[in-house]
């Protein structure tokens, strides 16, 4: 289906932008890679009278180090992140997660910004940038905000970025020196989206776990962190009747919504196995 009519905009930079969205207010939306945004307007689901595309806004994509901390553009695509070297040696475990996204054709085009600021419950990225400690940097009129992670996912599809808000920027600490790290996913046949998606990072402190952070996606209406998982790691050697233990927990807290992909117990049950894998994972790297 065509999408409903709309008038296109092509701003050269933030300021521009953000006037736009202070003139048409919810009559507009920013278009980054287009790959959920377009689905949803040619559905109806989304019916923006004005499209604001910031591709030709300068300095809004790429990836550099800031003192430990990887600073990726909200523009950078999912290709990007999967093949960069700075990514790969500073925090590996983003890289894999955007290697899992979909296909070569959405990973060319979809961007970091425009999945976190989406927040469809079954995007992979949220778990990790969780389980990572990211910070979500936006602009709006009242100048710029940073996010912690824990206080971005708010619900289905919601965020804290307000409607005159841009995200510019996503912070990602490098892992720890000696801290193992994956992310592992029960991808959805057709899609790839996760069914279930588990993070997990693991900091040792001689032979036991200093700090366990493990993000989970997929399963309910909104990214959240295992806090009981968390709980059963932290300050224990990891073998595997504490892992199993730990994994239990992995349901607890998450709104685990049925759908046509299973029921309620079905994806608590996935949640528990793929913690556990993920657990194992991280502590083998
Ligand atoms: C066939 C298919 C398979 C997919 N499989 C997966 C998968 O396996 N895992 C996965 O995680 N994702 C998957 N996706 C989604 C994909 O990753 C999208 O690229 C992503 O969700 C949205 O990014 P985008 O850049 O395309 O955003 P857009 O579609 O352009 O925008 C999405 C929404 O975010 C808003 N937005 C965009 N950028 C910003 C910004 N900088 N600041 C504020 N708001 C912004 C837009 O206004 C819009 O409401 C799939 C998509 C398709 C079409």
């Amino acid at each position: 289906m065509y999408p409903a009519a709309f008038e296109y905009h092509a701003p050269g930079s933030v300021k521009e932008a953000l006037d736009l969205l202070g003139k048409y207010k919810d009559d507009a939306k920013l278009l980054a890679g287009g790959h959920s945004l377009l689905p949803a307007m040619k559905l109806r689901l989304a019916r923006p009278a004005h499209v604001v595309d910031m591709r030709k806004i300068p300095g809004l994509a790429g990836i550099k180090e800031d003192g430990g901390t990887l600073v990726i553009g909200a523009m950078t695509t999912h290709w990007q992140i999967e093949s960069s070297p700075v990514v790969k040696a500073k925090c590996a475990v983003l890289a894999q997660a955007a290697a899992m996204i979909g296909d070569p054709m959405v990973r060319n085009v979809g961007t970091i910004g425009g999945s976190l600021a989406h927040a469809d419950p079954a995007a992979d990225y949220p778990a990790v940038v969780i389980a990572c400690g990211a910070e979500i940097v936006t602009e709006g009129a009242k100048g710029k905000r940073t996010i912690k992670i824990d206080d971005f996912f708010k619900g289905l599809m919601t965020t804290a970025v307000g409607p005159d808000e841009i995200v510019t920027e996503v912070r990602v600490p490098a892992l720890a020196a000696g801290a193992g790290a994956a992310y592992l996913k029960f991808p959805h046949p057709a899609s790839r989206f996760a069914v279930v998606g588990v993070a997990a990072v693991l900091t040792m402190d001689g032979g036991k776990v200093g700090k366990a952070s493990i993000g989970i996606t997929g399963a309910g209406t909104r990214a959240v962190r295992a806090k009981g998982v968390e709980a059963g790691l932290a300050g224990k050697a990891l073998d595997a009747a504490t892992i199993q233990a730990a994994a239990d927990k992995a349901a607890d807290g998450v709104d685990v919504q049925a759908d046509l992909q299973g029921s309620v117990e079905y994806k608590q049950h996935l949640l528990r196995v793929f913690a556990r894998r993920a657990i194992e994972a991280a502590s083998k790297r």
